[in-house]
């Protein structure tokens, strides 16, 4: 539907309607340029595209000092919003764990938290194409390098890794019923700092991160293994391919106009701490 408006006068009492609805940006169109014709989306509400995400999870998604919410995730599904069309893009906050059964109950529309697409979470969720290329590793203390030289010698012993992820059900083949699950994977880490467990396994670029960005790793090194290979998607309600079909076009256009590589230059060729 659209909003004829035949004179100046009748453009400015659709104006001061508009202006009641909240829309003050309508308002201030419609009476600079007089007589104009107001689409049917410059009067729908703005729309938002509601994301949940995990945010203690450095370099895709992690809060600045002020609590706003930054990294690799945050940035690509702002620029995917814009691409699609959104207004705005809301990036919510919750335990990893939470972010499925949200979908579900439509709290929120979409998930980008380096999330694996798994053959499990794919009958409960619909994923876009992947995004990024990832793996999991596993996190020990330096001065037991010697006793664990490679992932097997790790076998049986205590292992930390976050709830509800791959880290955790590859954590739990190699030591079973010997796993202790956080929520958050700073609190892994610092479960293997104070010795509670012998090992994290958690997510490779995640790892790698931690270890070159945060002082917080001191003591601590990676058995240079690689465990499996994921891909991370994002995540929409299961049947909602109005949407996945905006997120996947959204991201083949950031693919190709160089915006995505920008993305991943800035967060992932970062410098060493040191
Ligand atoms: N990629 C892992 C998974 O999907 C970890 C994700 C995370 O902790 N944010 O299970």
């Amino acid at each position: 539907m659209g909003l004829e408006c035949v004179s100046r006068g009748r453009a400015l009492v659709f104006a001061m309607k508009l202006k009641f609805n909240g829309l003050f940006k309508t308002l201030a169109c419609a009476a600079a340029f007089g007589c104009m014709s107001l689409s049917a989306a410059s009067v729908a509400e703005a729309e938002t595209l509601r994301v949940g995400t995990e945010a203690t999870y450095a370099p895709f998604e992690f809060a600045n000092a002020d609590g706003s919410l930054t990294g690799f995730d945050v940035e690509l599904i702002r620029a995917i919003g814009k691409e699609a069309g959104y207004d705005d893009v809301e990036v919510i906050n919750m335990p990893f764990d939470g972010l499925i059964p949200a979908i579900m109950t439509s709290q929120i529309d979409t998930i980008i938290a380096a999330m694996t697409i798994t053959e499990e979470r794919a009958k409960r969720v619909d994923f876009s194409e992947p995004y990024y290329t990832s793996g999991l590793s596993v996190l020990i203390l330096e001065e037991n390098a010697a006793k664990y030289p490679n992932v097997n010698a790790l076998k049986g012993q205590a292992l930390c890794a976050q709830i509800g992820t791959t880290g955790a059900m590859t954590a739990e083949k190699l030591s079973p019923g010997k796993v202790k699950a956080f929520n958050t994977e700073p609190e892994a880490f610092m479960e293997l700092k104070a010795k509670g467990c012998e090992g994290v396994v958690n997510d490779r670029p995640i790892n790698l991160y931690f270890l070159s960005q945060s002082d917080a790793s001191e003591g601590v090194t990676e058995i240079n293994e690689i465990l499996t290979a994921e891909k991370y998607g994002i995540a929409v309600r299961k049947g909602n391919t109005e949407l996945l079909d905006k997120l996947n076009a959204g991201l083949k256009t950031l693919r190709d106009n160089g915006t995505y590589d920008q993305i991943y230059q800035k967060w992932f060729k970062l410098a060493p701490k040191d």
